[in-house]
């Protein structure tokens, strides 16, 4: 018996990415992983491919944020920038959350609260709820029975008693250059899903993959989005950028007939960014999947 697709999913990106490689010349049936740009050929989508040679379902924005599928990636590629760079687009969100009034609660985080006391104790919690409305905590789940029972003790005695008591509760913390750089992973992919191998194998294309890969030094350059454009992508062949909407904000990323220099030292400067997205090829995400990895540039609409 053959051996059988991971999915229909798998199955489909794999065939657009291998007709799309196809051409650019390349012989046989291979599948390139857009990030590191190794070839599989279609054992890597079986259920009983091996462990190092894989090629995983990619969602950009991350699924812990609401994205949805838009390539393939190898697993390797997957898991490393998955827990380097990806966990600090959901740790970001988790921090809005806390703070930001227009949106949904953060997930339950952990804290501490210090009763200052004598003796002084320490006991893990939970947070829920955000700042500047209702907090709930409640007793974490590691925490050594003592001091539970004897927070539980002086919680009670100072209720009684009508003191006040200090507490600490910590703020879910993010890592914003990671975030970054996450985010411009992210727009890469969505670049890649959309306008395939003539994307991701462009001299510019390689510059900001090189960029997250290595998490150097980069300026990632973010503007507010456009009013309709907010989950779109936008092309400027002109000025040779492109703008990925992520709904809050714009990311500019480099277009394939872009000057790597010119590109990199406009960065440093995002304001000269603004307003050159006259020439547009709006593109609305999730990423339709018949769309995906055409070999070709779309045509100007
Ligand atoms: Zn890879």
């Amino acid at each position: 018996m053959k051996p059988m697709d991971r999915s229909y999913k798998h199955r489909d990106l794999f065939d657009a990415g291998v007709r799309a490689l196809q051409g650019f010349g390349v012989v046989g049936e291979a599948y390139r992983c857009p990030i590191c740009c190794s070839d599989y050929d279609a054992r890597a989508i079986k259920k009983d491919a091996a462990i190092d040679y894989r090629l995983t379902l990619e969602h950009a924005p991350p699924a812990s944020v609401g994205g949805k599928v838009v390539a393939l990636t190898c697993k390797k590629c997957n898991n490393e920038l998955g827990s380097k760079l990806d966990s600090q687009i959901s740790a970001r969100e988790q921090f809005f959350r806390f703070i930001d009034p227009n949106r949904p609660d953060p997930k339950p985080f952990p804290g501490k609260i210090t009763l200052s006391e004598d003796p002084t104790i320490t006991t893990n919690i939970q947070i829920s709820g955000k700042i500047g409305s209702k907090i709930n905590v409640r007793a974490g789940k590691n925490n050594k029975p003592s001091h539970l029972s004897g927070t539980r003790e002086k919680i009670a005695e100072i209720y009684l008693s009508q003191r006040s008591f200090n507490g600490k509760i910590s703020v879910p913390t993010y890592d914003k250059k990671r975030a970054k750089l996450a985010f411009l992973k992210n727009a890469f992919l969505c670049l890649f899903a959309k306008f395939g191998y003539t994307y991701a194998l462009s001299q510019p294309a390689r510059y900001i993959v090189q960029g997250f890969l290595e998490e150097s030094d980069f300026d990632v350059v973010m503007l507010q989005p456009i009013d309709g454009y907010e989950n779109s992508i936008l092309v400027n062949e002109k000025t040779g950028v492109c703008f990925v909407g992520f709904g809050e904000f714009l990311l500019v990323c480099p277009w394939v007939n872009a000057s790597v220099p010119k590109y990199a030292e406009a960065c440093k400067n995002p304001d000269s960014f603004l307003g050159k997205y006259d020439t547009l090829y709006p593109f609305e995400m999730p990423i339709k999947l018949e769309a995906i990895l055409d070999n070709r540039l779309i045509k100007k609409v």
